[in-house]
């Protein structure tokens, strides 16, 4: 019962069990009875608080309200939240809206080693995928839904995407004249060919991203993001700087990337590393025919713009519906 996920140029396996046979377990363990810290002698403990803040009780909650939203219906989709070193899941396949705090996993970031494991549940498919977003952009949390704007919005993408090629227009990579990596908000970072080549997953993100401008809610989506490469417990995130600060200005564009959905959704991660990567100034992912996933560097913060980015494809719809167009190019 092993998933896996990135850490730096390495891999590293969640284990569910054998917790005891686990020498950096033991040894962490050990320093933390030695520095007074108890909180992991009972996976209990990592569940059990008073303060509604705390992720194993905000978890239930906001899936519950993103639920009635209509972002997780049928089990799809979620919510994860980092608490220091340690990120809470919900499980695969239980009733978004009836979740409990002792249904949550807790995995340990700097062991990739789950503190708390509830069988008979399993993790959610999506977690190798919130690992992503804590391990690269050193987000608090992280949002998956499966909003069927989001949804729609890709359609239309692709649907242009089909007909630009169709007239020669960015069949490949190489061109990048429109819709490529460098004319995205004008500050996109421009990967050599070499390490474009080298990046897996890089052939499922789509030549086009979804591009909007001239909206005023395009100024609730941050403008810059932080890169953490590697490893949050060992990063001092407040001394890092985005991208670029602050917030979208109405006079930006708005570029979210999407990438083509896979038969298990655990097999997005590749394809999702290489748009974080290719795209640095991004708060969120779009999946064709999915979703999207969305990330913070606190939970407020990721709710905010995934409310922000649905109420966008939703309008972006309806102007398509319209025919307004999205941008002025
Ligand atoms: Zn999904």
């Amino acid at each position: 019962m092993a998933e896996q996920a990135t850490r730096g140029s390495s891999t590293i396996n969640y284990k569910d069990g054998g917790m005891r046979d686990n020498k950096e377990y033991q040894t962490r363990l050990r320093q933390t009875l030695e520095a007074g810290e108890v909180e992991l002698l009972s996976p209990e403990m990592l569940i059990s608080s008073r303060d509604a803040e705390h992720p194993a009780n905000l978890i239930p909650s906001l899936c519950e309200a993103f639920y009635k939203l209509g972002w997780v219906t049928g089990t799809g989709g979620g919510i994860s939240i980092r608490k220091g070193a340690l990120a809470y899941f919900a499980p695969s396949g239980v009733q978004k809206e009836r979740i409990k705090p002792e249904d949550l996993f807790v995995l340990d970031l700097r062991l990739g080693t789950y503190l708390r494991y509830p069988l008979p549940l399993k993790p959610s498919q999506c977690t190798p995928l919130f690992h992503l977003s804590f391990m690269k952009r050193g987000a608090g949390a992280c949002i998956h839904t499966h909003s069927q704007w989001a949804v729609l919005v890709t359609l239309l993408v692709e649907q242009e995407l089909q007909q630009r090629t169709a007239k020669g227009g960015f069949a490949t990579w190489d061109d990048r004249s429109m819709g490529g990596i460098t004319d995205l908000t004008g500050a996109e970072r421009s990967l050599s060919k070499k390490r474009w080549d080298a990046t897996p997953g890089r052939d499922a993100v789509l030549h086009r991203p979804f591009r909007i401008s001239r909206l005023e809610q395009i100024k609730g989506i941050p403008a810059g993001q932080k890169h953490t490469d590697g490893y949050i417990d060992d990063v001092d995130l407040s001394k890092i700087e985005p991208s670029r600060p602050g917030y979208l200005s109405y006079y930006d564009t708005l570029a979210i990337p999407i990438i083509e959905n896979t038969a298990h959704e655990e097999d997005l991660s590749a394809s999702l590393a290489a748009a974080i990567e290719m795209y640095p100034h991004s708060s969120a992912v779009l999946v064709k025919r999915h979703g999207v996933y969305v990330w913070g560097e606190t939970w407020v913060k990721a709710k905010t713009v995934c409310e922000s980015l649905d109420y966008i494809f939703q309008l972006a719809i309806e102007m398509r519906k319209l025919n307004a167009p999205w941008t002025e190019d």
